[in-house]
């Protein structure tokens, strides 16, 4: 009765994941996808470009030497836009490379071009060339991300005022940098382009930053960042931004004060890519920032064969947990339970330094009236801290006085997204204390901070 079982739009994590799914599941599949290449977001513009950005950097720089070799310690001395692109690209080719064969492998069949509805069970996909065809599908997923917010105070040009799907194609790298939006994005690119010796000032509006981190990390994590220059204007509406003459930009702050800097990065929220979807045809509505409103069990919208997933549903607009819900937007559509999600899922900031963390945090505990006790780990207390050179880097680790479980994992530091899945692990299967305590953790390594952290709980919770 219809062309394909599942139209998924948008081939972002979401996307991908939905539409293997479904393939697995014997379903006819269709993404389809406007951009020149599979991958959506976090392919081109979001997660891997930034990572692999990040990557660089660090390398080029010998950031993580300079513990041993001092703060004047480069690995290649004059590093130039040229240099951070070289690895993204090879980076990008293979990613789309991978995910091609992985639609080809499982029949997933693409159509490049523009989705819009033109009933509910009826979509229109323009081609880039101008050519329209109709396409019908039983379930349909959208999976069509976000875009990043432009607001018409900001006076975007391309060259040195940037969104942050722009600022991966730099055409050169700035002495100075202003950063405005201090969320996950913001603190990134800002801590970044610091490592590269960039002076860089991060605005933020509100007086805080990262609310759903510990605070304790957080206040840790602000000392590393004014420690090395980075200058931090929290509590700062921005009045104005003016590009010069001469190209140099001027922020103007509520509170009077002006930052002045080469470059700009805007980075303060991304909205719903919905409003080309004509979702008005499939009976829908979207919120004030584009989002659309699911069932968070099922991911169905409010017309039950339409699912939406990944940042379109908003809140916590990950890769990782998009992924997920593609695939259990597939699982229902198809009449397959399939199991509840963890409790608990990690959170990764690919800062320098990286954050990770999960489960609740002390601020949460307390408000929760929780007894608990706090494990803290200084990576420079690990042997393997001494030999990487370590200076920094924290894990706090909060547990139930009653219970004895594990609540929270909090980690800042190197390897910091990677040591979480070790507390993130004994955090869903409901663990206690005593896993730290009586299990042996490989010599040297940094998850080694596990046992340290756990055993600082433990001499203050007694027996
Ligand atoms: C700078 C940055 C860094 C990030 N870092 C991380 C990270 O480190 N870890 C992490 O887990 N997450 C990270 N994220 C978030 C992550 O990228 C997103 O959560 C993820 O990409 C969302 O996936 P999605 O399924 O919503 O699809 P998206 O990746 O958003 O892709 C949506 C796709 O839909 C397509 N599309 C839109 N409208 C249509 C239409 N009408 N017709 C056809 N196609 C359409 C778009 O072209 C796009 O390709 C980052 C995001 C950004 C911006």
């Amino acid at each position: 009765m219809y062309d394909y079982d599942m139209l998924v739009i948008g081939s972002g994590p979401s996307g991908r994941r939905a539409a293997v799914q479904s393939a697995k599941l014997g379903k006819s599949v269709l993404v389809v996808e406007k951009g020149r290449r599979v991958g959506g977001v976090s392919v081109h513009t979001g997660t891997i470009p930034s990572k692999t950005l990040r990557e660089t950097v660090l390398n080029l720089s010998g950031w993580r030497e300079r513990g041993f070799y001092g703060r004047s310690y480069r690995v290649k001395q004059d590093i130039g836009a040229g240099d951070l692109m070289a690895r993204l690209q090879k980076t990008l080719d293979h990613e789309v490379e991978v995910l091609e064969h992985q639609f080809s492998r499982n029949t997933v069949r693409t159509a490049r071009g523009e989705a819009r509805f033109i009933s509910p069970h009826e979509i229109e996909i323009t081609a880039e060339s101008g050519e329209r065809r109709v396409v019908s599908s039983a379930h349909v997923l959208i999976a069509c991300g976000t875009r990043p917010f432009r607001p018409d105070y900001v006076p975007f040009n391309d060259t040195t005022v940037f969104d942050s799907d722009e600022i991966i194609e730099l055409p050169r790298l700035p002495r100075s940098l202003t950063v405005i939006g201090a969320g996950v994005i913001g603190v990134e690119y800002a801590t970044i382009f610091s490592a590269l010796d960039v002076a860089v000032t991060l605005i933020e509006p509100r007086t805080t930053f990262l609310d759903f981190i510990d605070k304790e990390l957080i206040d840790e994590f602000m000392h590393e960042l004014r420690d090395r220059n980075v200058a931090l204007r929290l509590g700062a509406a921005v009045n104005s931004i003016e590009v010069a003459e001469n190209g140099r930009i001027t922020t103007k702050l509520a509170d009077g004060r002006l930052v002045s800097s080469e470059m700009l990065l805007f980075a303060a929220g991304r909205v719903g890519a919905t409003d080309r979807l004509n979702l008005d045809a499939a009976g829908l509505k979207v919120d004030h920032r584009g989002r659309i409103t699911v069932n968070p069990a099922t991911l169905q919208t409010d017309v039950p064969h339409i699912y939406a997933a990944g940042d379109v549903i908003g809140f916590p607009s990950l890769a990782s947990t998009s992924m997920e819900q593609g695939r259990v937007a597939a699982c229902h559509a198809f009449g397959l339970d399939p199991p509840p999600p963890p409790e608990y899922f990690p959170y990764g900031i690919y800062s320098v330094p990286e954050i990770s963390t999960t489960g609740l945090t002390e601020e949460e505990v307390r408000k929760k009236g929780i007894p608990y006790e706090v494990g803290i780990a200084r990576f420079r207390e690990t042997s393997r801290g001494h030999i990487m050179g370590l200076n920094s880097g924290i894990m706090k680790m909060i547990f139930s006085t009653k219970t004895r479980r594990l609540l929270g994992v909090h980690i800042l530091g190197e390897g910091a997204t990677e040591l979480i899945h070790i507390g993130q692990a004994v955090l869903n299967l409901k663990g206690t204390i005593d896993y730290f305590i009586e299990n042996t953790f490989n010599y040297p390594t940094l998850a080694e901070a596990y046992k340290i952290a756990g055993l600082d709980a433990w001499n203050r919770m007694g027996r």
